[in-house]
């Protein structure tokens, strides 16, 4: 049976949120980690070109002290071509700032930075970054002060290592892509193992909840807390089916007992109205006497006839049945009934079903549910029996115009003797859909409601299709 059962978390599962984890997780251990090689990277690189820019401070500064200036400019020369390197650079001024000699700057189109030069103690070294004017571009250069206080400036161009670190970041992009989604994917896998065990065990508890006590969980044998829960689970199972069992068992057999003193009852009953005066309140009292005795031994003989139901499917007298015919002849019965309060009862058959059951005891759950159907429809509604084909089930559903059913009655519906606040003033005993369902799942098939206040309300009887 499903009601409206509600799973209260569900959209915040711990699977989903395991799986969130682990994704977060993957993306900030990889961007953190991504991050810091990026960075030792660049101060590795800028730490090389640091020292070859010293290299090359240092060996002009050196040709400048050995005062060879004809070196120098063929060593100027050398390191940057005719027409300009855009590269590296070379120059030395004067204490004034006047350039006194350089390299070719044409490919440089670069004004180089302010130089403090009044304020740089030979042997003094200041690093700089230089931003050049094709945007994308820029040049780390180095000043230093020699002892005859001129400034020897070098640069070198970052194009090449800046483009090397642009691969880096758009492949680091990349794998921190990878990573996000194996994380995702990871988690979710894991997550997924890990909650299985504790679905199934939610899968089980549902059922039970749903009246099929003898569900239990396999217990997967990791000796994990999983296989823990579950075993404890199925002992607690089990100790619920004993108890209910027991309950169960209890209540046959006062039923069972009470049929005699009751039968004797109305015996008696029966003669002391047959022997008092006619009309006389003796004659009236064991009249009702009686009455009861009968509603009194219907409600015995229905707890009874579940309790049959209940020991399963090798009480059924089991044979082909035509559910087409089954349903026909359910609504011919009620038809009457029907009428006489204006209530439209219809019957539609959308292909002759066969099943394999036990005609009485189905012809006894359809009654109750059309029962039900009429007695809870108010005159001039409408009800509708039909007969149709879900798979590898026959289901009979029986839809009705009437009040429908409050959501908090619909997990305690099919429990024996539950009677619907709203329906205490007619007539009945709360057995009707007890009974109904107890020869479903005899039959190895289930009932399940549909209904909503004011919108009816829809029976289903489900039941398996015979093979072949
Ligand atoms: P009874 O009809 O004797 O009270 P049942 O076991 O047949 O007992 O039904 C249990 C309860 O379910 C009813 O008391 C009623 O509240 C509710 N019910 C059953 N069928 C319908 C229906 N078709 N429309 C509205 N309520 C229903």
């Amino acid at each position: 049976m499903s009601s409206a059962a509600e799973h209260p978390g569900r959209g915040r599962s711990i699977a989903l949120r395991l799986t969130l984890f682990y994704a977060l997780f993957f993306g900030i251990v990889t961007s953190g980690g991504g991050i810091l090689l990026y960075h030792l990277v660049r101060s590795h690189i800028i730490e090389e070109i640091d020292q070859d820019l010293l290299r090359q401070q240092q060996e002009i500064a050196h040709i400048i002290a050995s005062g060879d200036i004809r070196a120098l400019a063929a060593e100027l020369a050398s390191t940057a071509n005719e027409g300009g390197s855009s590269d590296y650079f070379a120059r030395i001024l004067a204490a004034d700032g006047r350039v006194e000699l350089g390299s070719d700057l044409r490919a440089w189109r670069v004004a180089l930075p302010g130089i403090p030069l009044g304020g740089l103690r030979p042997g003094e070294l200041v690093y700089a970054d230089v931003a050049l004017p094709d945007a994308r571009r820029q040049a780390r250069v180095l000043t230093g002060a020699t002892e005859s206080g001129r400034v020897v400036q070098v640069g070198l161009s970052l194009s090449d290592s800046m483009a090397f670190l642009r691969h880096f970041e758009h492949y680091g992009l990349l794998i921190l892509f990878f990573m996000l989604s194996l994380g995702t994917l990871a988690g979710w896998a894991l997550a997924r193992k890990a909650m299985a065990g504790v679905e199934s065990v939610t899968r089980a508890a549902e059922r039970i909840a749903d009246g099929h006590f003898s569900d239990r969980v396999k217990v997967a044998g990791e000796g994990s807390e999983i296989d823990h829960l579950v075993s404890t689970f199925n002992r607690m199972a089990e100790h619920v089916q004993n108890v209910m069992a027991e309950m169960r068992q209890v209540n046959d057999h006062i039923a069972h007992d009470l049929r005699s003193p009751l039968t004797r009852i109305r015996g008696l009953a029966e003669s002391a109205a047959i022997h008092a005066a006619p009309g006389s309140d003796g004659a009236e009292l064991a009249g009702s006497i009686v009455e009861e005795c009968d509603r009194l031994a219907q409600m015995i003989n229905t707890m009874l006839e579940i309790a049959e139901a209940e020991a399963g499917v090798q009480r059924l007298a089991l044979a082909p049945v035509r559910a087409d015919e089954l349903v026909r002849q359910a609504v011919d019965l009620f038809a009457g009934m029907a009428e006489d309060r204006g209530i439209a009862l219809s019957c539609s058959i959308a292909s002759p079903e066969r099943l394999n059951g036990d005609r009485r005891r189905l012809q006894r759950a359809l009654a109750n549910l059309i029962d039900n159907a009429l007695k809870y429809t108010p005159d001039g509604g409408r009800v509708e029996v039909s007969l149709s084909r879900n798979g590898d089930r026959v289901e009979i559903a029986v839809r009705d115009s009437g009040p429908g059913i409050p959501p908090e009655e619909l997990p305690n519906l099919f429990d024996r003797f539950y009677r619907g606040d709203r329906s205490r003033h007619l007539p009945g005993n709360g057995l009707g859909l007890s009974l109904a369902r107890a020869v479903a799942h005899a039959h190895g098939g289930d009932i399940r409601v549909e209904s909503g206040i004011g919108a009816g309300s829809t029976f289903t009887l489900s039941l398996p299709a015979p093979a072949g």
